[in-house]
């Protein structure tokens, strides 16, 4: 999956995330029902609750945003957060990932990754989502299967095909 997110990165972003559009209801703010997805989805791959160490989660960080052709934003741990629930942060204006000092998990590195990817989506709506659920494909190891019904279960656009260019070329 790797090997095919580094052809088909490109695609993702541009053809994967016009279809993904046309699914975004905009006036709906999908964050709570997100992180009750993630919570659901690590509890079944708990490779994505793993901690990284910094030269891991930087190095992960390259890939992502090198297959995206995207420029590699920096990575900063954080004492915290003014709201304790808040682990990490997208520093979109100074293309940079926050995260809390103990809590760089795979899964939520990839998650402000797909911030800075899809800057205009604020509301982890249909764009953010398709964008989200392919580095969990393809980074930690999720099934399409397993990530769909999960999304569908807690009411979260479930928009996962492949651009079909990006088809023929997996
Ligand atoms: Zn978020």
């Amino acid at each position: 999956m790797q090997a095919w997110f580094w052809h088909s990165a490109k695609f993702v972003l541009g053809e994967g995330v016009a279809a993904a559009l046309s699914f975004d209801q905009p006036e709906r703010d999908y964050r709570a029902a997100l992180c009750r997805f993630e919570d659901a989805l690590f509890a079944r791959y708990p490779e994505g609750h793993r901690i990284m160490g910094e030269a891991e989660a930087r190095a992960l960080i390259t890939t992502v945003f090198t297959a995206c052709g995207r420029k590699v934003p920096a990575l900063d741990l954080v004492a915290g957060f003014a709201d304790p629930q808040v682990g990490g942060y997208a520093d979109i204006r100074r293309n940079r990932i926050l995260i809390e000092e103990g809590c760089l998990y795979r899964f939520l590195v990839l998650h402000e990754s797909a911030h800075l990817l899809v800057p205009t989506d604020h509301r982890h709506g249909a764009v953010f989502t398709y964008v989200l659920q392919m580095l969990y494909r393809t980074f930690v190891g999720v099934p399409e299967r397993a990530i769909r019904d999960l999304l569908l279960r807690h009411g979260l656009p479930s928009y996962t095909d492949l651009p079909q260019d990006a088809r023929l070329a997996a």
